[in-house]
This record gives structure tokens, sequence and C-alpha cells, in this order.
């Protein structure tokens, strides 16, 4: 799939990665249908939040649609459910990490 990649200060790129993959019960996979650009990612992108690593998947604010749940997840959330991941609600990082653009 494609997605933003950082790579460092002020060099974010589209990228080819793998798959996300269900590895935790509670995780869920989300095919990203429309996303924004916040605040905080421009703070990313210059590099003020030194927890970025070359290879972190940009994106934190997007709306999807359900591709698959973990057994964890227990009825809440189903295979194509639509969503919104808004800034009041905060991602897990492991969901931060693998949301991407499709
Ligand atoms: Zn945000």
């Amino acid at each position: 799939m494609k997605a933003l990649v950082w790579h460092g200060k002020e060099d974010i790129r589209c990228d080819t990665v793998t798959d996300p993959e269900i590895e935790d019960p509670r995780d869920a996979i989300i095919k990203v249908t429309s996303c924004a650009i916040c605040g905080s990612d421009l703070h990313l992108f210059h590099n003020f939040i030194p927890a970025m690593m070359p290879g972190d998947i940009m994106g934190h604010e997007m709306m999807g649609e359900v591709v698959e749940v973990g057994s964890g997840v227990n009825g809440k959330l189903k295979k194509g459910d639509r969503i919104v991941v808004s800034r009041a609600i905060g991602a897990p990082k492991k969901l931060r990490k693998q949301v991407a653009a499709t």
C-alpha cells in the first residue's frame, strides 16, 4: 500500500510500505478514504517532536472503512463500518503507524 513516510526533518515521501496486519486482539485495520493535515503534522514535519523515527508513517486524522478487526474487538466495530478518527479521539500509537492512504 502507499503511505506518507517520515524520512527526516522536512523529508516526507509517498512510499510503498507493507500492508498492516492485526497484531493485537484489539487492533482494527482501516482503509483510509479521506484524511486531513493537522497542526501537529507540521511539528512532525519540522522535527519539533523528537520521537519521530525514519520510516514512521504519517497521519492521525482521517475517515475510512473497517476492513479487518481483531478477535478482541467484541462487535463494537465490524468489517464494513465507516469510521472517523479525529483529534478529539486519540488513536493508539499502533493505529497511527498503520494508517495510510490507499
Ligand atoms: Zn491532529
